[in-house]
């Protein structure tokens, strides 16, 4: 897989490629990432890549021609000759949509996926006419750059490389998680996770050695190494955090009867803290 990043900042790149799991598959072979400076694609002495905005107003906007030109010389296919399931072309942008795991999924997918940086006031509105499939933001914020927006799509993705974790499970039963509802896991001696994996709520709380800090001890459902008794108490747990921190994935996720049960009893608990 390939990503080729378009910025004014190239040189913001050179940190956070270099540690981990993004050191790891890029020494690995499984990912190259590039980011090439617009500044490059310039043509006047000052190297200008941003103009004012037509109907007036604050800020600068960024150029289309340099970016046409720097998009170009990377030889991507045309928009709308481009297999999209193989090929894209983002614009960063605070009015994209969503950046989620399952963009993330999709990405990782792909065999080139190519990232446009936004600065200023953003990008003039036909790059994302002509050039781009998709618009993307990474949250309801706004960012000075789409550099630090292009470090978070890439580590998302690279994460969910064939061969880049070293337990592949660990992208497969983690918050936001593909599993499909129902689906077994683990067999009678794997792991004990959830019965349905982790079917879109976010991940259950994690403890490691020692089992008491400071005066707290860790759930004794995670002592007695009994599977099943682990196993409820992971559901229930990765149900109460989604229900405080995220009710709105919830009502996305397919539902089980035994997960109503629960999460009746968390809201009751909820409103009864006393109880
Ligand atoms: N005028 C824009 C607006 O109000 O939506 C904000 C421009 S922002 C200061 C400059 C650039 O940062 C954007 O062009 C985009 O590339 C990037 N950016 C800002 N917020 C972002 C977000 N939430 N997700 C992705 N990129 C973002």
């Amino acid at each position: 897989m390939r990503f080729d990043i378009i910025t004014i900042f190239p040189g913001f790149f050179d940190s956070p490629l270099e540690y981990g799991i993004l050191r790891r598959a890029r020494n690995a072979g499984l990912v190259t990432v590039a980011a090439h400076d617009l500044r490059s694609f310039t043509h006047d002495r000052h190297r200008t890549v941003d103009d004012r905005p037509f109907g007036g107003g604050e800020g600068m906007v960024l150029k289309a021609e340099p970016i046409f030109d720097a998009v170009e010389s990377l030889h991507v296919t045309p928009k709308a000759e481009r297999d999209t399931q193989k090929e894209t072309v983002i614009l960063l942008s605070a009015q994209g949509r969503p950046f989620t795991q399952t963009v993330a999924q999709e990405l990782a997918g792909m065999e080139r996926v190519v990232i446009l940086c936004g600065r200023y006031e953003g990008i003039d509105e036909r790059v994302n006419e002509l050039l781009c499939d998709r618009e993307i933001s990474i949250g309801d914020y706004v960012l000075s750059g789409g550099e630090l927006a292009a470090a978070v799509i890439v580590d998302a993705v690279v994460r969910l490389l064939p061969g880049a974790l070293g337990n592949p499970d660990s992208s497969r039963f983690e918050s936001f998680g593909a599993e499909e509802a129902g689906e077994e896991v683990g067999g009678v001696d794997g792991p004990p996770r959830s019965t349905y994996g982790a079917g879109g709520l976010l991940d259950y709380p994690h403890y490691t050695r020692p089992a008491e800090f400071r005066g707290v001890s860790i759930p004794d459902a995670l002592l007695g190494g009994n599977h099943e008794v682990i196993r409820q108490w992971r559901r229930r747990m990765a149900l109460r955090k989604t229900l405080r921190n995220r009710p709105d994935l919830l009502e996305k996720m397919p539902i089980s009867d035994e997960d109503r049960e629960i999460l009746d009893e968390l809201r009751y608990l909820e409103e009864n803290p006393e109880e």
